[in-house]
């Protein structure tokens, strides 16, 4: 069976069993501090499991993109060692939400597994709960253990203990006993030879976990504790490529036909063969399970950045251009020519692939080029360390500063050095690894209480489309504690208009007041797991009052202004550019807003201009807003506007229109745009491969700029005796410059010349070298120059000469290279001991070398003692 028949006989089976088919939500999180990944199938329907929400149906199924490659879950450093963990699967699953439980649940898998995909039952086992006699006491899960007897013999039936069969989100949440369902698809000759039950979960490859069907009955408190929950859910899911891998008859998931394409079109590109050495074997698995993931996520808007998700993702790449580097040869970029056998391999069930291959592909092939340059350049680095190194071994602090540093990764380095003949301090290196995650983890640490339930009814209505303040009641409330920001406490109000981040706008700002007149500051407002939270660094007094909640108006209405130029500069870019703009993220502040596209080239003055232009009409044209809440998807797309990959939309959208500029969009816009007053670039230039970068402000922020810019002109005009041509005057001053600097340059050589005759005379033999220690009143590279024409001119030369520049102090020696090998001299090592005097260090080459120091008093001592080292 084709995975792609696979998957529809999934959907198709629960579709028949009453639930609804939804599409994968987005991998990247947008509003879950906990999480920043989906990592599992239940992810994205965590809101309706905390009862934040109402699902659209209490029977869900379908596929969840998933990437373990952080956090709790983490599989990065299995892959492509092992046969059956990735980094992005397709995690298949049902939900009941308080609706069918274990029962159904039970029988439906297992009617699936062996009934629809056909299965053979005698190589399925099956585990349940066995109870723990830890804190939390738990009894064993009979009620599982005796549905599954219903229809399995016994003997199939394992129990499984806490760490395989009890499942949790995370620290704090649902959670409850699990049953897994496991094959064994070893040969029968290797059955006979092992019981298949004593490998279930031992980490076999051929004995695998294929689906974990959860049965969510209760809520883990901050405190730790257990709770029942009040309605009890299903949550199950399968590995997708496991059960390919089955259904296929195959043992491995790289043998199905979900890999089997990208794996000929690596061994195309890279004249390797897969199957025949190991190393290779596992490079290409490496690189054709990291490119899903790369893709996958760059398709969902995450681009490869610095921090972040984006880090993770660069380092995934990273990850697959050393293995391809190491093991395959490939210096060139090569993984970014996979992308297409993927979009057609996968476009059909994920459109997202095919609609921004283009993208894709610039975007792997750039990463791929500059992390290839930071390889060859560390391999320089690493030369460096393995001259200077004395020994055998390699210190642990110098390999982790080229890891750390420069990306440069641990494994090359050691291989590299075991080729030379040396060995890495490993246990150094590890050392190092435990003090930096230490310092990072220390940084990231929170903590969150459960809440205090105020009232009960905490039906949350957001206002702030149309109003500024309202009458509020807290309805519950807790703290968190972070090292970054210290405590805070998250309020939830019955109805609030605060605006939560989201969107790319930010979150309100503003204040809650009681009857007596007291003030406590809402210093951000955040959107978690589909509940509003507001941040204040206290809690009122009398949590039960009704207080006045009022949004900073001047903050909200920048914000606005902002947002909504945001719209039209998005329309002005497509305008001016073309269709094929994107919108790839965008960041609207108060004080300025950031707007990422797609587009290949850097924009020209004129295009600028044009696209400025466009804008500033728009907001002279004052077009009103037309707001439209709660219109059909299909309506809007039909109306024209354009969904965002990587964006979760639900049936019912928002749409906001400036005449010819229609968005889905959530965010708070001004009126009209005449409010925004004028609209003005202050910068634009790349993100990345195909990704541009403009950053504009808006209304007052406006104002300030050309006020700030008018006083700068002014003052230059000033500087310059208030001419009437500034631009003139600075070119003539420019000019100026450039003749006095030659000047300078040609009589610094004349006193040189004169200062090298001088002291030619001064050099004096003792113990038969050549020798001079002298104070000089030159700079660095002056006497450097000094040195080595007295060089050429000299055998058997010792020079050092001590100087004083901008109150500093410098110490320069020069050594004859013939002087060096035989007398055994070093003159890095003689500065280095010399910085004792003039308070400093420096070191260099054998032959030349310079230290600096803060004490130019001490350089007569300096050049006193030079003469003990003949
Ligand atoms: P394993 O012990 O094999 O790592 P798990 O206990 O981590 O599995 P779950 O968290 O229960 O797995 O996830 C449900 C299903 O998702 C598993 O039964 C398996 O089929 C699949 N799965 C889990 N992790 C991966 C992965 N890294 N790559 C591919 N499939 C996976
Ligand atoms: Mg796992």
């Amino acid at each position: 069976m084709k995975s792609q028949d696979i998957r529809n006989k999934f959907l198709e089976f629960f579709k028949s069993k009453s639930h609804l088919i939804v599409p994968s939500a987005p991998m990247v999180t947008k509003d879950d501090p906990t999480l920043m990944f989906v990592n599992s199938g239940m992810a994205p329907f965590k809101e309706f499991f905390l009862g934040h929400g109402e699902p659209k149906k209490n029977r869900i199924a379908d596929t969840q993109k998933c990437l373990r490659v952080s956090g709790k879950h983490n599989d990065l450093e299995e892959v492509g060692y092992d046969t059956y963990h990735h980094t992005l699967f397709e995690m298949l699953g049902n939900w009941s939400f308080g609706d069918y439980f274990k029962k159904e649940a039970i029988a439906w898998a297992w009617e699936l597994l062996t009934e629809v995909y056909g299965i053979d039952k005698n190589i399925l086992y099956v585990t349940v709960f066995e109870g723990s006699d830890d804190a939390d006491n738990l009894s064993m899960d009979t009620e599982a253990y005796d549905f599954w007897k219903a229809i399995i013999p016994e003997d199939r039936i394992l129990m499984g203990n806490k760490k395989d069969n009890f499942w949790e989100m995370g620290e704090q949440g649902p959670c409850g006993p699990c049953s897994e369902i496991h094959v064994d698809i070893r040969s029968d000759e290797e059955k006979a030879k092992v019981d298949g039950k004593s490998l279930v979960n031992m980490d076999h490859p051929q004995v695998v976990e294929i689906w974990n069907l959860v049965f969510m009955q209760y809520n883990r408190k901050a405190t730790g504790d257990l709770e029942i929950l009040p309605n009890k859910h299903i949550d199950t899911g399968m590995g997708f490529e496991r059960l390919c891998m089955v259904l296929q008859g195959v043992t491995s998931n790289y043998d199905t036909d979900v890999f089997t394409p990208i794996i000929r079109e690596i061994e195309a590109i890279t004249y390797k063969d897969y199957g025949e050495d190991e190393k290779v074997d596992i490079a290409i698995r490496v690189i054709s399970d990291h490119l899903r993931a790369v893709a996958f996520a760059i398709a969902d808007g995450q681009l490869p950045t610095n921090n972040g998700a984006g880090y993770v993702i660069r380092r995934i790449l990273r990850r697959a251009v050393r293995y391809g580097f190491t093991f395959l040869d490939r210096k060139e970029p090569f993984i970014f020519r996979l992308v297409d056998v993927l979009a057609k391999k996968m476009g059909k069930a994920f459109p997202e692939l095919k609609a921004q291959k283009q993208l894709i592909e610039n975007v792997i092939k750039e990463e791929e080029a500059s992390f290839l340059r930071t390889l060859e350049q560390g391999l320089v680095l690493l030369d460096r360390i393995v001259e200077n190194t004395k020994g055998e071994t390699v210190s642990g602090e110098k390999a982790f500063e080229l890891y750390d540093t420069y990306g440069f990764p641990i494994d090359l380095t050691s291989l590299i050095l075991r080729e030379r003949g040396l060995q890495l301090d490993e246990e150094g290196f590890k050392s190092e690894m435990e003090k930096q995650k230490t310092r990072s983890r220390s940084a990231s640490e929170m903590s969150t209480d459960d809440w205090t339930v105020l009232l009960e009814d905490d039906i949350q209505e957001f206002i702030g489309y149309d109003a500024l303040n309202a009458n509020v009641k807290i309805t519950r409330y807790r703290k968190v504690t972070s090292k970054k920001d210290g405590k805070l406490y998250q309020l939830v109000f019955n109805l609030t208009p605060f605006y939560a981040e989201g969107g790319g706008q930010v979150g309100d700002k503003g204040y809650l007041e009681d009857s007596k007149g007291d003030v406590v500051y809402i210093l951000d407002t955040k959107k978690e797991n589909n509940i509003i939270v507001h941040y204040t660094k206290n809690l009122p007094k009398n949590l039960k009052e009704t207080f006045k909640a009022t949004v900073d108006q001047k903050q909200r209405e920048r914000t606005e202004s902002n947002h909504t130029a945001t719209h039209l500069l998005h329309q002005a870019l497509r305008e001016v550019l073309g269709t094929h703009v994107e919108q790839k993220g965008s960041a609207v502040h108060s004080k300025y807003l950031r707007f990422d596209f797609s587009h290949f080239s850097k924009l020209t003055v004129e295009q600028l201009r044009d696209v400025e232009n466009f804008v500033n009409a728009r907001i002279d044209g004052k077009i009103p807003l037309e707001e439209q809440r709660n219109i059909p998807m299909d309506k809007a797309i039909e109306e024209g506007a354009m969904a965002l990959f990587g964006e979760k939309y639900g049936d019912t959208v928002r749409t906001i229109r400036f005449g010819q500029s229609i968005e889905l969009c959530g965010g708070t816009h001004v009126d009209n745009t005449s409010d925004i007053w004028h609209f003005k670039i202050t910068s634009e230039g790349a993100v990345a491969a195909g990704i541009r970068r403009i950053e504009a402000i808006t209304k007052d922020a406006v104002k300030d700029f050309y006020f700030e810019n008018n006083r700068a002109y002014f003052e230059i005009r000033d500087l310059l005796n208030n001419t009437k041509e500034p631009v003139k005057a600075v070119k003539a001053l420019q000019d100026e410059n450039t003749d006095l600097r030659k000047q300078i340059e040609s009589l610094l050589k004349d006193k040189a010349k004169v200062l090298k005759g001088e002291l030619k005379n001064e050099i004096s033999e003792v113990n038969g070298i050549n020798f001079l220690a002298k104070k000089v009143d030159l700079d660095a590279s002056g006497i450097k120059d000094l040195c080595f024409k007295l060089g050429g001119e000299f055998n058997n030369l010792f020079l050092l000469f001590g100087a004083e520049h901008n109150g500093k102090a410098i110490l320069s020696c020069y050594i004859s290279k013939d002087l060096v090998a035989e007398r055994n001299l070093n003159a890095g090592q003689i500065v280095r001991e010399l910085g004792k005097y003039i308070q400093g260090g420096g070191g260099g080459q054998a032959f030349f070398a310079t230290a600096g120091g803060k004490n130019p008093n001490g350089i007569d001592d300096a050049l006193k003692s030079a003469k003990s080292y003949l």
